[in-house]
């Protein structure tokens, strides 16, 4: 039979077999994230369409093509989120947080994002996004510490097959010369170059660096770097930010054609790569971006901040064989036969729930071998045989089904300080 109804091109289904897993990993980022200070806010999932187009920039892959942009019924363009910093600025400068908190301003956010991409593995148009922002300081040592907390996190996930990547893309002040430098080089090779990297050359030539098409990435290769063209300033900076990584004890790799695909970064820019998920093995990227408030309307304000894929995590989690814990198994399973065991499977089980313990009993009508059989696929601890004997003994025999050892157990509240003891 045909499906009347499929989910939209590049969106996923969690289903209940596999949400445990979000839910264990999103306790994990949630906990690490929070021993570097990081507290939660949570964004509206559209916002007027500027707040994007300013904020990511109009030379962007994200502004230019992948917004999910719409008229509302008053006559207003807004969009979903495709991404998180540009809400965060808006809402800490809409609560005026940044003349009354003290700084720095740590946020973090779990969310999803909407870019009308290419569908692939590791490419949705509805993804997921933990991203922290850390607004009001200029010091490297808060560049070190983002990443730090990036890295903490792909361990904390069991992730190791990833390779931390940086660079510094300079200041406004140093930047110009390199986008000259670029673009004499560029337009040397215009031959090579893609219709929209043609496009890049005149608007923003960095952007090139950055392009996915074979032709370019072999005439970019070849490109001046901005390394060479730091001004004092900047190369002092992204010094520092190495010198704290090499405290923190973290590898890194320093390359120069990472530029990151958003328009507002600035200086340190950096990405977490996993060697086992292929093309789309950037789990994380984020950096520096001190013109962002400003450019917002608050005080020029700086900010270094990163975004982490969650699909993309899963993936590399995957691919090292990584189990987030499975779904929760009942503690009993409570079989029955006859009218007066499935009472008091049903009275034993609220019985163990109320007390916290996770306890399952038939609410299908199969017969007690089928119950077994089911109690066995949950992978249930315990399970007992409630019939007209144990209601009337007001006791039972449990099974432990790793083992398959019995004991007799009262059908009391005894029964929960035992199964208790036995978890
Ligand atoms: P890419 O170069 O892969 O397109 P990006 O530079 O557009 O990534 P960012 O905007 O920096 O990515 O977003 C941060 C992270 O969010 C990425 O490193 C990636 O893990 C994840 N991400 C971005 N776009 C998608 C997508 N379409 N599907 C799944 N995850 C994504
Ligand atoms: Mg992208």
């Amino acid at each position: 039979m045909a499906l009347k109804y499929t989910r939209p091109r590049g969106t996923q289904d969690v289903l209940p077999g596999e949400s445990g897993k979000w839910l264990a990993l999103e306790e994990i980022l949630r906990k690490t994230i929070a021993l570097y200070g990081y507290r939660e806010i949570r964004l509206p999932t559209f916002e007027s369409t500027e707040v994007f187009a300013r904020g990511v920039g109009d030379t962007t892959d994200i502004v230019g093509k992948e917004m999910y942009t719409f008229t509302d019924k008053g006559g207003r363009s807004v969009t979903l989120r495709p991404e998180g910093t540009s809400g965060t600025v808006r809402a800490v400068l809409e609560a005026g947080l940044l003349g009354s908190a003290p700084m720095p301003i740590k946020a973090y956010y779990l969310q999803s994002c909407f870019r009308y991409e290419k569908a692939q593995k590791g490419r949705l148009r509805e993804f997921h996004q933990l991203g922290i922002e850390c607004f009001g300081t200029n010091a490297p040592e808060s560049d070190a510490e983002v990443i730090e907390a990036g890295a903490h996190i792909l361990r904390a996930a069991g992730v190791k097959k990833v390779r931390l990547e940086i660079n510094s893309i300079g200041c406004k002040s140093c930047r110009p010369h390199y986008h000259d430098a670029l673009r004499q080089y560029f337009s040397g090779h215009k031959a090579e170059l893609c219709e929209t990297c043609l496009d890049r050359l005149a608007r923003n030539p960095m952007r090139i660096l950055d392009c996915k098409c074979e032709s370019c990435q072999k005439v970019a290769a070849g490109a001046p770097v901005m390394l060479d063209f730091l001004c004092d300033e900047c190369r002092a900076h992204f010094e520092a930010v190495k010198g704290r990584l090499d405290d923190a004890g973290l590898a890194y790799i320093v390359n120069p054609t990472i530029v990151r695909g958003l328009d507002y970064y600035s200086n340190t820019v950096f990405e977490f790569i996993h060697e086992g998920v292929g093309t789309q093995g950037t789990v994380c990227g984020g950096g520096r971006y001190n013109g962002l408030v400003e450019q917002f309307g608050g005080a020029a304000t700086p900010g270094v901040g990163f975004g982490m894929g969650i699909e993309r995590l899963l993936l590399a989690a995957e691919d090292e064989g990584v189990d987030f814990c499975p779904d929760e198994a009942p503690v009993l399973y409570a079989a029955n036969i006859g009218g007066a065991g499935k009472g008091e499977a049903a009275r034993i089980t609220a019985l163990l729930r109320q007390h916290g313990l996770y306890a399952e009993y038939d609410v299908v009508g199969r017969g007690l071998k089928a119950q077994m059989k089911y109690a066995d696929k949950l992978g249930a601890k315990y399970t007992c045989v409630l019939g007209d004997d144990e209601v009337a003994a007001g006791k039972a025999v449990l099974k432990r089904m790793a083992d398959g050892t019995q004991f007799e157990a009262a059908l009391d509240e005894t029964l929960i300080i035992k199964l208790k003891e036995e978890l």
